[in-house]
């Protein structure tokens, strides 16, 4: 066992590692700049058990109907050699093959979780996603769309780095209306392509992060010791969003303002830091940020007194 493959089992406290899925390295690649989720996540340490550890428990995922209603859904697919999956996407002579996916996530070889249906037709792959959300009239939800069409963008990548000619376009395939009856709905995923190979090429090394930390530091002790980059996109994407939030708002980052705020605030990483400012505090570093502030406590301070705060 290599000397990293050895941190990474202290992480996780001897435990078999948690497969990634394409919903996890989507996520992942939301916040590349996270040391913390990218170190946890190469571990493969179960982020649920370590949130509610730490006291700040999970508050996503699908409720026990939709799990079972997905379920039903995706057993209909595949019955009978997966007949009414191959006749909804239409595709001519397709036929349903397995392949092992990996990707290399920050360094590291990562077993993906075979959540995709790959279908073989003409000599190329083509990733088939099972979803549950309905297609109405025609129309599919368009945040839905997005997400999976993000996730189907891992699966193509995985597939075109260990060599298999992949179709760009994706099939996402869901109960038709108010029905259980299958329809499948193309997405072409080049943009999702391009965003994900920038984002994973910019994820930290983790071999770098774990080489940093004491021999046998477990998951609490990276908790305690790996840098975080809190963004309140993590409330939808990370396990560990409610612990992550209370320490960014304990110590005051502006990161808990969303990254539109703290970009247009040029960087400076505390709240006290811009009231200060605001207030006249002098700032060599922010010199143009500093006159913004100044001028919008002005503003603030010259609103009519008595108009409520939202008016302002
Ligand atoms: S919740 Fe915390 S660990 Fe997860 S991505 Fe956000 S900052 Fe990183």
């Amino acid at each position: 066992m290599t000397e990293l493959a050895e941190r990474l089992r202290w992480l996780r406290g001897g435990a078999a590692p948690v497969r990634y899925t394409a919903r996890t390295i989507a996520a992942l690649t939301a916040n590349p700049g996270c040391a913390r989720r990218g170190l946890l996540d190469a571990a493969g340490v179960d982020k649920s058990a370590l949130a509610a550890r730490l006291g700040h428990p999970a508050r996503f995922g699908q409720s026990r109907f939709a799990i079972t209603r997905t379920l039903g859904f995706e057993n209909r697919l595949k019955a009978d050699g997966y007949a009414e999956l191959l006749a909804a996407v239409g595709l001519a002579g397709a036929e349903v093959v397995t392949v092992e996916l990996t990707l290399d996530i920050a360094g590291l070889p990562a077993a993906l979780e075979p959540d995709l249906v790959i279908l073989r037709a003409g000599g190329r792959l083509h990733v088939v996603q099972i979803k549950s959300f309905a297609v109405i009239d025609g129309q599919a939800p368009g945040d839905k769309v997005a997400a999976a069409a993000r996730q189907a963008a891992v699966h193509v990548l995985a597939l075109r780095r260990l060599g298999h000619d992949t179709d760009h376009e994706v099939s996402l395939v869901c109960p038709e209306n108010f029905s259980n009856a299958p329809v499948a709905h193309r997405v072409d995923v080049r943009r999702e392509l391009g965003v994900l190979e920038r984002q994973l090429a910019r994820l930290v090394g983790v071999a770098d992060i774990a080489a940093g930390l004491p021999d046998g530091a477990t998951a609490d002790d990276a908790v305690a010791t790996v840098p975080a980059r809190y963004a309140p996109e993590c409330l939808a994407a990370c396990e560990l969003a409610f612990y992550c939030r209370q320490e960014a708002r304990c110590a005051g980052e502006t990161d808990t303002l969303g990254r539109a705020v703290r970009d247009a605030l040029g960087g400076i990483a505390s709240v006290g830091e811009v009231t200060a400012i605001a207030g006249g505090a002098p700032s060599t570093e922010h010199p143009e940020i500093a006159e913004l502030l100044v001028a919008a406590r002005e503003l603030r301070a010259g609103a009519p007194v008595g108009q409520p705060e939202g008016d302002r």
